[in-house]
């Protein structure tokens, strides 16, 4: 996969309309339909703040929820456009429809600096089918497309990917600097490259883990996901998650990391529980010897210890997945210890999107993590090695 892209800084956008694909799916009161965080606005406003300041004629559009096809007055981008404005300053014309009539005629009148919102585009089912004839309407609006929405690169949309086709393409500076983070940290990263994976799912992380194992000089396994491994060799994990189709690829991995030399760290101590709950009193146990009624709910202090002397002293650190269910206090001390460690380490440390990131963010370390990425399925499939059609369709560098 070429990272390699030409960026807004590449090509002459003065008096362009420019088609900018935004991540404007924002999180809603379901009941008011406020917008209860505005990160991903603000995330974009570089992007928008030059591309007006060059001269260009900007056409935002994103999508909003899974309407799926269906016109749904809950999902409209119009509390977008109006806190949009507000944050830049400036009126951002709203158009009532997205390749219609309405959005045609304001595209069509806007000039130079000047930005307008279309409606959602999954109220067109044709967005999410990648319908050529749906992204050729889209295209027709602009004469260059700016992709700006790494939440949504890993799928072939016809807003992120299909446009491509007839628009020339490059990323936006949100994008851009995903690519060139992540791109570096996995062609050449500064070494030693130290991989931490956690959360639920072994089957999520897969092809991730067999990817790292090509590139990392160590792999940390924490998590619910530690447990598949953990049984693989012999281990009682009593009630912990198990996803029991996975223990001969949790072997697997640990014979590819020895052949390769790759460091395979697993909890040796685990603070298991009777239920899964916030009250459940935590206990301390052996990783190989849950006890039958228990479940393994966060890595142990030994294996917590030795997590973060792993990654001291690192290069690069690449983080997916808590050690622990961190959304309980009594269980975020894995967690939580991870997020100072990389905080502390001095090393380029990059934060897969999802659940790590919102737990850097609660627990106050975000600022000092060289890169959180602003897609969490994009990012996992990125760091898989696997071609990201919302990249691979820009133009190369
Ligand atoms: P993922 O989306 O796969 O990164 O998983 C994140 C979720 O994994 C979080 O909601 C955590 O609460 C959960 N998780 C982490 N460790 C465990 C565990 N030992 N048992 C159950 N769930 C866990």
């Amino acid at each position: 996969m070429n990272y390699n892209k030409k960026t807004v800084y590449d090509v002459d956008v003065k008096g362009r309309k420019v088609l900018l694909r935004c991540d404007f799916n924002v999180p809603q009161n379901k009941e008011t339909g406020e917008i209860t965080s505005d990160k991903r606005i603000v995330a974009a406003l570089p992007t928008i703040r030059y591309l007006l300041d060059q001269g260009a004629a900007v056409i935002a559009c994103s999508h909003l929820g899974k309407p799926k096809g269906e016109w749904k007055e809950k999902l409209s981008l119009a509390p977008v456009a109006k806190r949009l404005s507000e944050l830049l300053g400036r009126e951002v014309i709203f158009a009532r429809d997205v390749i219609g009539e309405d959005a045609k005629a304001k595209a069509s009148a806007l000039k130079g600096g000047e930005i307008m919102l279309l409606e959602n585009l999954r109220f067109h089912i044709e967005e999410e089918k990648n319908d050529p004839a749906f992204a050729r309407e889209l295209a027709s609006m602009a004469e260059l497309y700016v992709s700006d929405a790494f939440g949504t690169v890993h799928r072939a949309h016809a807003s992120t990917a299909g446009v491509a086709a007839f628009l020339p393409a490059v990323s936006g500076l949100l994008v851009a600097r995903e690519l060139d983070v992540m791109g570096k940290a996995l062609d050449d990263p500064r070494r030693p490259f130290v991989a931490v994976l956690g959360g639920a799912k072994v089957s999520d992380k897969i092809g991730v883990i067999n990817n790292l194992l090509e590139k990392a000089d160590t792999i940390i396994i924490g998590g619910g996901m530690a447990y598949t491994f953990i049984k693989a060799q012999g281990g009682e994990i009593g009630k912990s998650l198990l996803e029991a189709d996975k223990t001969d690829y949790a072997l697997e991995m640990i014979e590819k990391a020895k052949s390769k030399g790759v460091k395979l760290l697993l909890p040796t101590d685990t603070i298991a529980a009777k239920e899964f709950s916030a009250d459940a009193e935590p206990v301390t146990v052996d990783s190989m010897k849950i006890p039958a009624d228990m479940m393994g709910m966060d890595i142990g202090p030994e294996t917590s210890k030795a997590f973060c002397a792993a990654v001291k002293g690192a290069g690069t650190i690449v983080w997916n997945g808590p050690m622990g269910v961190f959304e309980f206090p009594a269980f975020a001390n894995g967690t939580k210890a991870m997020a100072r460690a990389l905080a502390e380490s001095g090393a380029v440390t990059i934060i897969g999107g999802g659940d790590s990131a919102a737990a850097a963010e609660q627990l106050g370390f975000a600022d000092k993590i060289t890169h959180i990425s602003t897609g969490g399925g994009a990012s996992l499939e990125f760091l898989e090695g696997r071609e990201l059609p919302g990249v691979a369709c820009l133009l190369d560098q």
